[in-house]
């Protein structure tokens, strides 16, 4: 088995989901008492929050860069970024280690091929809703088309994200708006929508609704999985 590098705390309260469905689908391969061969660096949220809002990416990239390296020196086959909005700086974060990394809108991009869907819609943080680095990947790379809730709804989703899931707090008001804004991107047309925060599975799962779900963290964590296992 490879051993996986994660980059998580971004939040912690995703990461444990990483954590959780990586080694559970270790053992639904493997059995037994098999787990996964996990090294994880957890950052501290609150610094990389301020650079986030701050626009400080430069300063971003470098953090996950040493973190990455440290991941990297402690024996990771290869390397994840437990996080949508952090994919911002995925190519920085690369160039400074020679491990692959596993892009998490390549792993989402994968499922929807396979879905057969051509246009989908996308909740996350403002940055991954309204700036390029995550919707240009899924058209210029899979020819999908990414629609984004309006202003107001983008909002909503982006304070839900840090001011409830990112704490650990699950609201039910908040889990209803969501469902409203799924329903009306499924009405602009979506086939589908990402969950392109690891934090909104938490919030809303496939059960919620008749729209397809393409939950990030769950695509992610599988891919890493396969990966582990591929020799
Ligand atoms: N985990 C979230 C994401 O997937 C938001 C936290 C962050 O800004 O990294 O984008």
């Amino acid at each position: 088995m490879k051993t996986v590098g994660l980059l998580g705390g971004m939040s912690w309260e995703s990461t444990q989901t990483y954590y959780q469905l990586i080694n559970q689908g270790i053992k639904h391969q493997l059995g037994g008492l098999h787990s996964g061969k996990i090294i994880l660096y957890s950052v501290d949220f609150a610094e990389i929050e301020a650079l986030q809002h701050s626009g400080d990416w430069l300063q971003a990239a470098k953090r996950l860069s040493d973190a990455a390296m440290g991941v990297q020196a402690a024996g990771a086959d290869f390397l994840m970024i437990c996080t949508n909005t952090m994919h911002k700086v995925f190519d920085q974060v690369q160039e400074s280690i020679d491990i692959p990394m596993l892009h998490i809108a390549d792993a989402t991009g994968e499922r929807l091929t396979a879905m057969g869907i051509d246009k989908v819609g996308l909740l996350g943080t403002a940055f991954t809703m309204e700036q390029d680095f995550y919707k240009s990947r899924l058209t210029n790379k899979f020819a999908i088309d990414v629609v984004i809730p309006d202003k107001n709804q983008r909002d909503l989703v982006h304070n839900v994200i840090y001011q409830e899931l990112c704490q650990g707090i699950i609201n039910h008001d908040s889990k209803q708006q969501y469902l409203r804004i799924i329903e009306d991107l499924a009405k602009h047309g979506a086939q589908a929508v990402i969950l392109g925060c690891t934090e909104i599975g938490l919030l809303i799962q496939q059960d919620d609704c008749n729209t397809p779900l393409i939950d990030t963290t769950d695509v992610h964590a599988n891919a890493a999985i396969t990966a582990m296992l591929t020799p």
